[in-house]
């Protein structure tokens, strides 16, 4: 929540294909960025779960460097309702233009992007003021099984682009089925979860992820009365009930300068479990 010596508040980039998607951009992102080796301009998409400071306090500096880097695309901002308002009220507190395009989009509870590899969705959770989990999901592909085509003498072949595409084909006068030719590789799904509450909701919410990100701010012992947060234990639990594959805990209090507590105490409820270093890469 607060930058610590170790660690730098939120913001997770996700990289697919031509699109950059950053997930919130608290204070000091572009600097994270640099460390990561991803260029500013690489961002096409920016979704803000909220607008507390710990998540937003980054976008106006990000903003700014974009218009002096010859960023030729359109952000695209998404965030829950009012994020008009809040991201004017934020960029009309400084002396600059923003010379990039870029539009703000408010959603709800929705599928609010898509193309032919993945879509986003949105949902909302419960936290002291609006926020919105978000989830990449990640469609459904066929891919030619090659031992079976090539038992009609087809390996490469253009036509083999055709049964990718979902049809049948005849070659040398015999009929090759998409049924038979395919085999279906199946998406992948990325759930982030920041602030929350914990609420049953969020199971479905996480349901079958390959990667879940969860906040994880307290151990249970130092919840207390901020029901606003999730514990360690409640991420754990959320993990094992959503069936997902791989967890990764984030969003720590300062308190926990080591995090060995933490991991133990989500590790009870789920075993797959890391927790999240500054500038941590993986690939799902
Ligand atoms: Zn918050
Ligand atoms: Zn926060």
């Amino acid at each position: 929540m607060l930058p610590t010596k170790e660690r730098n508040p939120n913001a997770i980039f996700v990289s697919y294909n031509t699109e950059g998607i950053l997930i919130d951009c608290a204070e000091g992102t572009q600097r994270q960025l640099r460390l990561a080796g991803i260029s500013p301009v690489k961002v096409t998409k920016l979704l803000i779960t909220h607008w507390h400071g710990d998540h937003v306090l980054g976008i106006p500096g990000l903003i700014q460097s974009l218009g002096t880097s010859n960023y030729t695309k359109k952000l695209e901002i998404y965030g829950p309702k009012d994020s008009l308002k809040y991201f004017k009220n934020m960029m009309s507190g400084l002396v600059f233009r923003a010379r990039i395009n870029y539009e703000v989009h408010e959603i709800n509870e929705e599928k609010f992007f898509e193309n032919n590899d993945f879509y986003l969705e949105s949902n909302k959770v419960k936290h002291s003021i609006d926020c919105l989990s978000y989830s990449l999901i990640e469609k459904d592909k066929l891919k030619v099984n090659v031992n079976y085509t090539k038992k009609f003498g087809l390996t490469q072949h253009p036509l083999l682009g055709e049964l990718q595409r979902g049809k049948d084909i005849v070659y040398q006068g015999k009929k090759i089925t998409v049924k038979k030719a395919t085999i279906i590789k199946q998406g992948k799904k990325i759930c982030f979860i920041l602030d929350t509450y914990y609420d049953k909701k969020l199971i479905k919410i996480a349901k079958n992820s390959n990667l879940l990100v969860s906040e994880s701010t307290w151990l249970e012992k130092d919840k207390l009365q901020d029901k606003e947060h999730l514990s360690a234990k409640d991420a754990g639990k959320l993990a094992k009930q959503a069936r997902v594959k791989k967890l990764i805990l984030t969003h720590f209090s300062q308190r926990y300068r080591n995090l060995n507590e933490v991991l133990k105490e989500c590790k009870k409820e789920f075993k797959d479990t890391e927790c999240a270093k500054d500038l941590m890469s993986l690939e799902i």
